[in-house]
């Protein structure tokens, strides 16, 4: 009677009889013993055999719908199984396909049983201090209501004609904001011109004298309704911060609603996990790379010394930073990249050992959940080589995940972008501009990967059956099976040198857009003095010296385009050239710069540059130091040691002889 996928008992529903699934067919695809069972009202009628099969097992269940109900039995039964759901109803066995639908199903159910890390969680306190800040009746207004729940401070930054309520249950003060950082449960807030309600006003508000100095205070929760522009960079996303406008009525009535729930313990997802290590952000004060901090949407990232350094509390988990960290310093954990790669690996694999074909990846998060929902209802439902699956956040979504979608054998990847703001998409819009370059560069055929835009669900669903004829007609390329393990650059690589396997590879390297992490450091020979700064820079060992001679060489493969040797180079050598060589000689390093080293003249030992020393030589012998002192010339062309040593053994014009022997009282009464 059962089934199990990864030790976890599947419970398939086919939802009063309105899926046709095909038993023996999807028994055969998921390796299940021939009794196995399909329910028709799992969530109702059989729901005592689902308490049953739970006992002692972790279970897949095959139904979001009714999710409530089977949480619900659980913690009335005290059960320790842990569940996971999966919906196959709209995503696959409703519409005019669902009766192909068999190896995306199996694909799906695999892809839930999957593990996944879990990621630690951040804890915010709000007591209830709130600070409402604006001016007209509209403030007044919310102040009274929400005082009844909370804590509430009102900031007035204009009191004209303001009229004094009688008997306030909050505080009045007057001021105006001029500093605001901090999180739900501690915003920080600096006032300027802070001053008290006068309570003896009558008509209009009026205040006592402000404060000479700006007034820091600190709130758990804010109401702006000053109608300004936002107190914080991303206002929408951070926590505890509710900005509305002063004419929106429903809006700040929906505000206050959540407002007076908003006291307690909250917890969230610490979205961004991050090894300073691999960091390249900067070196010796000078900077590098600065990608996650001109991604971050609300100002979560700073700078520290060399390295930067996530905010965990204002971190809103768009996980864009992740997405285009070029090291792996920065990964998003909802979930884990890696995770990310097996679950694709999964989901595909098994599509194709189940006999599907042209499978389409379409990747989507909360952002389009009911929209594609909504074609599985009222339309003709997906296609069925179309696997939708959720990612978590899409903007999350690295070059690593996604070339491995692509190399697993999607033929194309579908990303539902159709709500997120564009701001937001930055990242995406990079990697698809790499990914087109790539593929054009590798002459293959179709984009590899699509935006799927808007949120009419009976346009998206006309783009995707487009989609799924377009898989159905292009050629079918060989895919990989192997796992995506290692750094990032190593995942990114493992599918890099797949694709050279199915495409030909360019005699040139492929051209890539501006700030692409991969690329040559092009070295201007005429200006490099081989003082080897730049290598001593570089973090990812992609230049390297050579401890023969003085020579600098550069690993292509190991460059992640940070520009911390550009930036070092005190000749200015160095320029950046981002690109895609996929030839194996970028494995290999190769010499940018090299010179035959100066033996020093007095020991024969190799000590520097030979055309350095020779034109510091140049240079010096008409200075008044060494002009007519050979002895001085010599010495810049020796080692450091017998510089020191010629130095102390030269007769020194300005030397004062030896020094007189010292007598002591009894040399005085010798000599009487
Ligand atoms: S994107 Fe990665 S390597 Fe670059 S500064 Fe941010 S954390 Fe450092
Ligand atoms: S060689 Fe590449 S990784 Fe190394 S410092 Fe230069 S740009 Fe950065």
């Amino acid at each position: 009677m059962t089934c199990e996928i990864a030790d976890k008992r599947l419970f398939l529903c086919d939802c009063s009889k309105s899926m046709r699934l095909d038993k023996e067919k999807l028994g055969k695809m998921l390796h299940a013993t021939e009794d196995f069972n399909i329910y028709h009202q799992l969530c109702s009628k059989e729901l005592g055999e689902f308490e049953n099969g739970i006992s002692g097992s972790d279970a897949i269940i095959a139904c979001t719908q009714e999710e409530s109900v089977f949480r619900s039995l659980a913690e009335d039964i005290n059960s320790n199984s842990k569940f996971v759901h999966i919906n196959i109803r709209e995503h696959a066995a409703w519409g005019e396909q669902g009766e192909n639908a068999g190896p995306k199903i199996t694909a799906l159910l695999e892809g839930a049983a999957l593990e996944v890390a879990l990621p630690d969680r951040v804890t915010m306190n709000s007591g209830g201090r709130t600070l409402v800040y604006g001016r007209g009746d509209v403030v007044l207004d919310a102040a009274r209501q929400l005082a009844n729940r909370l804590d509430v401070t009102l900031l007035i930054d204009q009191a004209d004609n303001m009229f004094p309520p009688s008997a306030p249950n909050f505080k009045i003060f007057g001021g105006r904001i001029v500093e605001s950082s901090g999180h739900l449960g501690d915003f920080h807030i600096g006032v300027q011109d802070l001053s008290a309600k006068d309570p003896s006003a009558r008509s209009t508000i009026s205040f006592g004298p402000s404060a000479t100095e700006l007034t820091n205070l600190q709130f758990d929760l804010i109401l702006d309704l000053a109608g300004a522009p936002p107190l914080f960079e991303g206002d929408d996303r951070r926590d505890g911060y509710f900005r509305v406008e002063p004419g929106a009525p429903v809006k700040i009535q929906q505000a206050l609603f959540e407002l007076v729930d908003m006291v307690g313990t909250f917890d969230k997802p610490r979205y961004i996990s991050q090894e300073q290590d691999l960091c390249v952000h900067g070196r010796n004060r000078q900077v590098g790379c600065t990608r996650c901090l001109d991604h971050c949407p609300t100002a979560s990232i700073m700078p520290i010394d060399n390295v930067v350094s996530v905010n965990e509390y204002t971190c809103a988990g768009c996980g864009q930073c992740a997405s285009v960290c070029p090291t792996g310093s920065l990964s998003y954990t909802v979930p884990f990249p890696s995770n990310q790669c097996d679950v694709f690996r999964s989901l595909l694999g098994k599509y194709y050992e189940a006999g599907g074909r042209d499978p389409i990846l379409l990747l989507y998060d909360d952002n389009m959940a009911e929209e594609l929902l909504a074609i599985g209802r009222f339309g003709r439902g997906f296609p069925s080589n179309v696997i939708p699956w959720d990612v978590g956040r899409i903007t999350a979504l690295g070059l690593d995940a996604i070339l491995a979608a692509i190399t697993y054998g999607s033929s194309k990847v579908v990303l539902a972008t159709g709500q997120i703001k564009f701001e937001e998409l930055h990242a995406l819009r990079g990697h698809l501009e790499i990914l087109e370059a790539i593929n054009a560069g590798l002459q293959l055929e179709g984009e590899a990967v699509v935006f799927l835009e808007g949120r009419d669900p009976s346009q998206l669903e006309k783009k995707l059956y487009q989609l799924a004829e377009s898989a159905r007609n292009s050629e079918q390329k060989a895919r990989d099976k192997g796992l995506r393990i290692g750094s990032k650059r190593d995942r990114i690589w493992l599918s890099f040198n797949h694709l050279t396997k199915i495409a030909e590879v360019p005699e040139n390297p492929i051209p890539l857009p501006g700030g692409a992490p991969f690329g040559a450091v092009r070295l201007d020979e005429s200006k490099c003095t081989l003082c080897l700064a730049c290598v001593s820079v570089c973090p990812e060992g992609a230049l390297l010296d050579n401890e023969h001679k003085p020579q600098v060489s550069f690993l292509e493969k190991a460059c992640v385009q940070c520009g911390l040797c550009r930036v070092t180079c005190p000749e200015s050598a160095i320029s950046l050239e981002p690109q895609l060589d996929l030839r194996s000689a970028v494995q290999q390093p190769r010499v940018l710069a090299e010179e035959e080293p100066f033996d020093c003249v007095r020991c024969g030992k190799p000590f520097g540059v030979r055309s350095s020393v020779e034109k510091m030589v140049d240079k010096l012998r008409e200075h008044s130091m060494f002009k007519g002192n050979p002895g001085a010339i010599d010495r810049i062309r020796m080692c450091e040691d017998c510089r020191v040593v010629d130095q102390f053994s030269e007769k020194q014009p300005f030397a004062v002889g030896s020094r007189p022997i010292t007598r002591t009282s009894e040399d005085y009464n010798e000599d009487g």
